[in-house]
């Protein structure tokens, strides 16, 4: 049976560019999978459901709510977000490292409910540059860009809870950076659990035979 994958988060400012980052991780490597989200929100122009999100109504994702189907969700800038359970669970059992760009609310309900998750953190050079490309990417009017530089400035407070920090200056070096902190994060104890328990069983017929 292949070893269970790693259930990561990225998280990162609004325009961070984690939608890219995402893109290229899932092109160049074949180990992730990515988890589509519930949300209420409307879709932006090119958005299709099943593919950058499921699109529903509050009454349905209450609904999802209420059945458990969702392994976290939260209200971010009025409307509600959230990861559907089924995807997630059957792609780590399939060995997929599944990765959930979440905001920071959802990604700490998932480090409580799953302590062996790996929580990214991904940002910009600078707050500058934030505005920047907020601005740039044309997609958001400018209240709805003001709200959410706000937002960045709550979650920067919670940069410290997550296990690595990655800046995105370049999209192939941090894109690469992403792949090898994930590579090493596989032989974290905490992930090698059932590894470490065979060894010290199997380390305990030489210390019987010293013994003798
Ligand atoms: P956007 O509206 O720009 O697509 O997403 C807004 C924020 O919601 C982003 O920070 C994104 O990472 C976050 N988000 C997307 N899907 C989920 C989810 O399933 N759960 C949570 N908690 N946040 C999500």
């Amino acid at each position: 049976m292949a070893e269970k994958g790693i259930l990561m988060v990225l998280s990162g400012f609004s325009g961070a560019g984690k939608g890219t980052l995402m893109r290229r991780l899932l092109e160049i490597y074949d180990n992730y999978a990515l988890s589509v989200s519930m949300t209420t929100r409307s879709p932006r122009e090119g958005e299709r459901h099943g593919v950058e999100y499921f699109f529903v109504t509050k009454e349905e994702f209450e609904q999802t709510i209420e059945k458990e189907g969702l392994i976290e969700y939260a209200n971010y800038c009025g409307n509600y977000y959230g990861t559907p359970r089924a995807y997630v669970e059957e792609q780590l059992q399939k060995g997929k490292d599944v990765i959930l760009e979440i905001e920071i609310q959802g990604a700490l309900q998932i480090k409580k409910k799953f302590p062996d998750s790996l929580l990214l953190f991904v940002t910009p050079p600078s707050a500058q540059e934030l505005r920047r490309r907020l601005e740039g990417r044309g997609t958001e009017t400018p209240e709805v860009i003001a709200k959410r530089l706000a937002r960045a400035g709550e979650e920067a407070e919670g940069i410290e809870n997550y296990d690595y920090i990655v800046v995105n200056d370049d999209l192939e070096v941090c894109t690469k950076e992403i792949h090898n902190i994930v590579n090493a994060a596989r032989n974290n104890p905490i992930r090698r659990q059932a590894f470490i328990e065979k060894i010290k069983e199997d380390m305990k017929s030489f210390k019987e035979g010293a013994n003798e």
